[in-house]
């Protein structure tokens, strides 16, 4: 079930102040209109950090969206967000929250993609993941989500992919409040929803994957930037 390794991590516990729950949009759009991107050495062939490229800047293609994602190829103190490309799963820092993350040796995203992997797949991780280093939570904890989950089946399938419950709430299950993040209505065509399955929902919801950019989608960074 490939729907498990989508997580968004929180800041360094060092940090001490910000917790997954508390990384939400509100404190974590960033105050800049360029944000710059670049791979770790090493990763990915040019055609496929140019695919990552061409699907990343389909977030800012409207021309009354006021941030863009500058891909380059030196790693510095100037880069907002570093991408690894393989490893265990698909993950971001959520937006400006990556400035936690200084050790430039590491990543703040991390794409399980390779040369092999298909285009839908490259498209919604790409999607997705760049969404959260806008800033974007998880569209199916947003205030106001109709979905009335089943606890335990949603805790028994992610804890059988290897989850736990903290990282299940966390996730999945705990909505975020009106005064933490300003997202707008409920799009079930977010690029930021899950897949969710009806078996994990007590009133019939579900989605399948969801993998290009909403009309809301856009329409919500072209607010917020
Ligand atoms: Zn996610």
């Amino acid at each position: 079930m490939s729907w498990c390794v989508m997580r968004v991590t929180p800041p360094p516990a060092a940090n001490g102040i910000l917790t997954p729950r508390a990384t939400l949009l509100t404190s974590a759009r960033w105050d800049i209109g360029v944000i710059r991107v670049a791979f770790l050495p090493g990763h990915g062939s040019p055609a496929l950090r140019d695919r990552i490229k061409g699907y990343a800047q389909l977030w800012h293609g409207a021309d009354n969206v006021g941030v863009e994602f500058r891909f380059q190829e030196q790693i510095d103190d100037t880069v907002h967000v570093r991408v690894a490309l393989g490893g265990t799963g698909d993950w971001s820092e959520l937006g400006r929250h990556a400035r936690n993350n200084r050790n430039l040796a590491l990543p703040t995203m991390n794409l399980k993609l390779t040369e092999r992997t298909t285009a839908k797949k490259v498209m919604r991780s790409v999607l997705h993941e760049f969404g959260h280093a806008l800033g974007l939570v998880h569209e199916h904890q947003i205030p106001g989500e109709p979905i009335q989950w089943d606890r335990e089946a949603v805790i028994a399938d992610l804890r059988a992919a290897g989850w736990s419950v903290s990282e299940i709430e966390a996730q999945v299950l705990a909505p975020y409040t009106a005064d933490e993040s300003n997202t707008g209505t409920f799009d079930p065509n977010s690029i930021m929803l899950y897949p969710i399955k009806r078996s994990w929902t007590l009133n019939g919801f579900h989605v399948d994957w969801n993998r290009t950019l909403s009309d809301q989608d856009k329409a919500r960074i072209a607010e917020l930037y």
